[in-house]
């Protein structure tokens, strides 16, 4: 520190103030990045790592980019999990000054983020904080880029594994937590992202964990922090009342945004506390399991999002996917929404709005961008544009029947004052900076008139200068040019500086030529200059007048650009349903859930025509156990799927692909499908498999739906089995826990179940066999199945003739011993099975060749004649495995 230059010693003044951010720092047409910043930049970003003071003992590693090209570095950074504070000089040089001043503008997060770089149109970006202790939490969600700002507290039994599990729903991309909780945040959270951003290790995050001083989370600045941004006595009508820690989250949250932003924010105006009740939760491994955003990592290909999503706006499709992922618990607010949906069927309606739609632009974003003072001329236009929709939106929206559209159009307000400003003051197509002038329209404001005159018309006189001075002089390749040092001056080339006149005063000498002025040129370059400065500095008030003027309608703004989106969700459903056959749900207080014809709908987008539709039947009595087997391939996780999917669409307000359904509501749907490792988390298969079951177990309700597919299978064949079976038994059995369950397996033995539990059924997905290979008919009938044709499927995935020849033979001679095995033990009892038999541990090979081991073992070796030995021998060696 005490051998730092002026400037360094600067720079170390300020990135003490900013922990934990890459400080970008402005020097000239750099942004410069020292010690260890610039070891993580050079290497995140791919450029030369420097050093300055290289020769001294102390080098300082260095690393920098080009100020114009920032933007696209520091969302490089941003994505991948770093926060980026930018340094700018906030002086101009001047002569005789060494140092300048400079200072933070703005701290970019991965929670905050509003550039178009780093906010992709249709994903949300969220800000969290999280806090609380003992039994009782708060979490808050803030999009800083649209001002969506809600919050909610949870207490009693689990309430940390709840809270995070909302974290998890509305996937922040930062989290924000008071340091005192620093162990509990992570351990829950780390393991799965990875991120501490200065561990110099590469980090490819999805969250990143943003600790925060105690202080941040205080309860009063927080409530006062709130009261004061959205201008209310209390928070009370928001309905925080006894909800202290959902406050304290939102306060850090909303002081988080506005430190970073550095502004106020006026378009976060309101807060909304939701109930958690409210709304179904879709935890990460059910969202990956029905793939609904993402289909084997892939986002968006072959899911249903991407099949649902047929929204014309970037806000629409947010809102869409905030119904997807919180499917409605409230009957009320899902019969509103359908009966919208089924307004929107008609089709010519339906046009209309989703033509005047696609000329609306994000005007959630818009609105943001004018409030945190980033709105860039052509950001207005737009606004202005969309504004313009509004009547036409109200006037085809006049007639409508369904009270959630009567009320959407209430809610658009046309502002044609705002529209009218707008036109009037700037431009059609302004630049993208107001420092490029040309923002404001002619005849807008008398004064910018008058100046852009006497600049054009200066300009004017001095290009008609010209050709006075060549006839003057004589000089014909005389010119006056201008340039920012010099102004505007007169050229003349070395060959004609004999013809230059007395009254030219000379300026600059090149190579080829002279340049001059003359006392009547610096009078007209004055009033040019000075006209041109003065415009540049009124077309900045004018554009920030009209921009405050647009900001003051904020409220009316937002709630257009709400309800503007909503529309698009709607005729989003609308439209899905139109093209994909989808039929309006009957929602009931009953618990059945009966469904005609129901089909998978990411798997018919694929299969088109030849998707075999099945009824479903299920309800907390007679069918409440459902025991289904079949054929691999069959098309039992595609059934299961089905189900649960067509129970989130009929909850979040959509259509469903079925002829007919009568469906209660479903407090959540839980699923376990397929084997998936956890490596990160240094989880076995098993382990997942297990933990995801423990949860469902421990959770469950009776009002819930659960999926299990082929649970069990990570382990040994009787160890998976008895789990198996005991999962069963205890969603059908326990009072508590006893939901709607499927159950997809391959252990033909639990389709005894059903022949002893009085709620449990047997079904089976249809499979014939054809000059033996399978013919996969799946359709969903009673009963059950006879076999897997596993081999079968194997063949037809190409394993060589060899092996699947090998494998027929093991399991003949499998299907000889053991499962004879099995069911006798089952006579006699599961547990006592498991007591001799598993506890050992024994695979099915030991099986067969214990029988063999046993033939031999009773063997009177002194009887056997020579040939009967070798006949005992071969009878021996077939047995074996
Ligand atoms: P496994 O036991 O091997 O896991 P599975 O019985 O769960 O198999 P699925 O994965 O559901 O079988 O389905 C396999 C394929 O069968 C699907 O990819 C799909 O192409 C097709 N399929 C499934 N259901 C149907 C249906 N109802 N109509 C037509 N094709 C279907």
């Amino acid at each position: 520190m005490e051998t730092a230059t002026p400037m360094l010693r600067q720079y170390l003044d300020i990135k003490k103030l900013y922990p934990g951010t890459i400080l970008f720092f402005r020097l000239g047409d750099f942004y410069e990045m020292f010690n260890e910043d610039a070891i993580v930049g050079s290497r995140e970003l791919e450029i030369t790592l420097t050093a300055r003071q290289k020769d001294g003992p102390n080098p300082v590693p260095m690393c920098g980019v080009p100020h114009h090209a920032a933007a696209s570095y520091i969302a490089r950074l941003v994505k991948k999990g770093y926060r980026v504070a930018i340094c700018e000089q906030t002086e101009t040089p001047t002569k005789g000054v060494k140092l300048v001043k400079r200072e933070v503008v703005r701290v970019i997060t991965p929670g905050t983020a509003i550039d178009p770089q780093l906010v992709e149109s249709k994903d949300s970006v969220y800000l969290a904080a999280i806090c609380g202790s003992g039994d009782t939490f708060g979490v808050a969600f803030l999009e800083t880029s649209s001002g969506h700002f809600s919050a909610t507290e949870i207490s009693g039994k689990n309430s940390w594994q709840k809270i995070c599990e909302e974290v998890d729903a509305f996937a922040p991309r930062e989290l924000l937590y008071p340091e005192s909780m620093e162990n509990a945040i992570r351990q829950t959270f780390a393991a799965d992202t990875g991120s501490n951003l200065f561990d110099q290790k590469p980090v490819s995050t999805t969250l990143t964990l943003t600790s925060r001083p105690n202080d941040d989370f205080d309860a009063k600045q927080s409530e006062i922090r709130l009261t004061r941004q959205m201008e209310v006595a209390h928070l009370s009508g928001f309905g925080f009342d006894g909800h202290g820690d959902a406050v304290q989250a939102a306060g850090a949250c909303l002081k988080y945004a506005q430190d970073t932003q550095r502004a106020t924010a006026g378009h976060i105006s309101e807060i909304k506390y939701f109930e958690t009740a409210d709304c179904m939760v879709l935890d990460a491994v059910t969202l990956r399991n029905l793939e609904i955003f993402e289909s084997r990592g892939e986002k968006s290909k072959n899911t249903l999002f991407g099949l649902l999503d047929e929204t014309v706006t970037g806000m629409g499709s947010r809102l869409l996917r905030q119904w997807t992922s919180r499917p409605s618990l409230k009957r009320a607010e899902i019969q509103t929404r359908l009966a919208a949906v089924t307004e929107l069927s008609d089709t010519i309606l339906r046009e209309k709005l989703r033509f005047l739609l696609k000329q609306v632009s994000d005007l959630e974003r818009l609105i943001g961008r004018l409030n945190l003072g980033t709105a860039t001329p052509r950001d207005i236009v737009a606004l202005g544009r969309s504004l313009g929709q509004a009547p036409q939106v109200n006037q085809v929206l006049a007639d409508a029947q369904s009270l959630l559209i009567q009320v959407l159009s209430e809610n658009i307000f046309e502002l044609p004052e705002i529209r009218d400003l707008i036109e009037r003051s700037i431009v059609d197509e302004p630049p993208v900076n107001t420092a490029d002038g040309g923002v404001i329209r002619d005849g807008y404001n008398a004064e910018l008139d008058d100046l852009r005159s006497v600049s054009t018309s200066a300009k004017q006189i001095i290009a008609r200068f010209e050709d006075d001075e060549r006839t003057r002089t004589g000089i014909s390749n005389l010119k006056i040019r201008f340039n920012n040092v010099f102004g505007y001056y007169i050229e003349v080339s070395k060959g004609n500086i004999a013809r230059v006149p007395d009254d030219y005063e000379r300026r600059q000498t090149l190579a080829n030529a002279e340049r001059y002025t003359t006392p009547q040129l610096k009078e007209w370059e004055q009033k040019v200059l000075g006209a041109d400065e003065r415009i540049g500095q009124l077309e900045a008030e004018l554009f920030q007048q009209i921009r405050d003027t647009v900001c003051g309608e904020t409220r009316k703004l937002q709630s257009t650009a709400r309800a503007l989106a909503t529309l698009d969700s709607l005729c989003s459903l609308s439209e899905t349903a139109a093209k994909r056959n989808f039929v309006c749900p009957v929602l009931h207080d009953g618990d059945e859930i009966e469904v005609v014809n129901g089909r998978h709908p990411v798997v018919e987008a694929s299969i088109g025509a030849s998707f075999i539709p099945n009824d479903i039947r299920l309800n907390n009595s007679t069918d409440r156990l459902l025991v289904i087997t079949g054929a691999n391939m069959g098309g039992k996780s595609t059934f299961l799927r089905q189900v649960a999917i067509i129970q989130i669409l009929a909850q979040m307000g959509s259509f469903v692909p079925a002829t007919s359904a009568r469906l209660p509501i479903v407090d959540r749907v839980w699923t376990r499908v397929g084997a998936s490792d956890d490596l990160a988390s240094g989880r076995s298969t098993f382990m997942v498999e297990m933990t995801e079951t423990a949860a469902i177990l421990h959770n469950a309700t009776p009002r819930s739906l659960v999926l299990l597919d082929e649970i069990g299978r990570g382990t040994s064949t009787f160890d998976g089995l008895s789990i198996a079976w005991a999962v069963a038994e205890h969603l059908h059995n326990s009072t508590e826990h006893s939901a709607k369950t499927m159950f997809a397996t391959h252990y033909h033995e639990m389709t005894e179940l059903a022949e002893t539990l009085p709620g449990a059924k047997n079904y089976q997905i249809t499979a014939t066999e054809k000059d033996g290979d399978v013919v996969f008919l799946h359709k969903l009938q009673p009963g059950k199945a006879s076999k897997s044709y596993g081999i079968a499927v194997a063949k037809l995935a190409g394993l060589p003739m060899n092996v699947i020849e090998r494998a027929k033979s093991v399991l003949e001679k499998l299907e000889q011993y053991e499962l004879a095995v099995f069911a006798d033990e089952r006579k006699t009892g599961l547990a006592k099975a498991a007591g001799r038999r598993l506890a050992s541990q024994f695979s099915l090979f030991a099986v067969t060749n214990e029988t063999a081991i046993d033939e031999l073992r009773n063997v009177d070796v002194g009887s056997l004649s020579a040939e009967e030995s070798k006949v005992l021998l071969e009878r021996i060696k077939d047995k074996i495995v």
